[in-house]
């Protein structure tokens, strides 16, 4: 642990950024915009942002006293609006609450609009010296590199655990160059495709880069889970027809035309039978099909049956098609390609069910 600040601080003395406008000033007001700016943005473009809005707005006070148009103006094309909205409400409070002076306290520091912890961390490093860590995107991908620390950073339990690693880090002395080492590093070292760990000097003690498993840390957001659900699709054939069952004018596949539907714990047999008075029997059971919805998979199981007589329920929304016909008909694709399959299986199939001209 100690290791880690002693090898990051003459590294960024030696090779970090130490020229950028707002370094080598101890001004909260030229920090704390400069970490607002870089909170999603690349250095080299807010460079010329940063230094004509310290032109326009030289302080606090100027900010706060601006209107609200011309903050956005300045802001034009920097992008995420909301950090713009976020200064201007800050310096009106900083001139409200704090007598126009930069609050001290991480906590007040950190109460400010637009200004989370890792954010108040960097300013009361560069401002005041204080030891605090600081905890961005960059920052995470370089401690789960190092330390190698499992799992997804946007989960709570992984990321209380980076900021304590982060607080266990902090060197005695040499705050700021440490804090904008951390950063020169997460930004051109140490970065999330192909880092150069030949010129880190991180790399001695860098477990990740130990085991070969760079590219592992941090680990992805976790996919999320898809619900299954699961259903039998029946393919009732009688003499080279088939029964079809038009779906419900609303949900999934609304209206179209599709094979009867039974839950996996239900009889087909009893099924067809009590819901239309159709007897059948299970001529075979076909391998499942998967389908994915945006929110679900569907698993088919298909059951062929051959039903005994050509029964037509008194059901408007059941009709026996030729089975030719019935891939004519506006049914959903996964049933289409059932309905093709079967077509094979017809030709297999010894008894003909579905007559010469099969399906597909
Ligand atoms: S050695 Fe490579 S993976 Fe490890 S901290 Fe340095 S750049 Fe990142």
């Amino acid at each position: 642990v100690s290791e880690f600040s002693a090898l990051i601080i003459p590294w960024q003395r030696r090779k970090g950024r130490r020229d950028l406008p707002w370094q080598n000033t101890r001004n909260p007001y030229f920090i704390w915009l400069s970490e607002v700016m870089l909170q999603q943005t690349q250095v080299a473009t807010v460079i010329p942002y940063f230094l004509r809005f310290v032109d326009k707005f030289p302080d606090i006070a100027h900010l706060a006293a601006a209107d609200e148009d011309s903050v956005m103006a300045s802001w034009a094309g920097l992008g995420y609006y909301a950090r713009a909205r976020n200064l201007h409400r800050a310096a009106r409070l900083i001139v409200s609450e704090h007598g126009s002076r930069f609050p001290q306290d991480i906590d007040a520091i950190a109460s400010l609009p637009g200004i989370g912890r890792s954010t108040a961390g960097a300013i009361a490093a560069f401002a005041f010296g204080q030891r605090h860590p600081i905890l961005d995107g960059n920052v995470k991908r370089v401690l789960a590199r190092a330390f190698a620390v499992p799992g997804y950073p946007g989960n709570a339990r992984v990321a209380s655990e980076l900021w304590q690693l982060a607080e266990s880090l902090l060197p005695d002395a040499a705050i700021e160059p440490y804090t904008q080492g951390l950063m020169d590093l997460g930004a051109g070292i140490c970065t999330r495709l192909r880092p150069l760990c030949g010129a880190c000097p991180l790399a001695a003690i860098c477990r990740a880069l130990a085991a070969g498993k760079v590219q592992d840390y941090p680990q992805p957001k976790p996919r999320r889970e898809v619900p299954v659900r699961q259903v039998q699709m029946l393919a009732v054939f009688r003499g080279g027809r088939l029964l079809l069952e038009k779906r419900p004018e609303t949900g999934v596949w609304a209206g179209l035309w599709s094979l009867p539907e039974v839950p996996p714990e239900q009889s087909p047999v009893e099924t067809l039978n009590s819901r239309w008075g159709i007897d059948a029997r299970i001529l075979s059971r076909l391998p499942e099909i998967r389908h994915a919805f945006t929110h679900y998979r569907l698993l088919i199981r298909p059951v062929c049956l051959e039903a005994e007589r050509e029964v037509v329920p008194p059901d408007t929304r059941v009709v026996w098609l030729d089975a030719g016909e019935a891939l004519q008909a506006a049914i959903p694709t996964p049933v289409r390609k059932l309905l093709q399959s079967l077509g094979q299986f017809a030709m297999n199939d010894a008894n003909g069910i579905l007559g010469a001209q099969g399906l597909g």
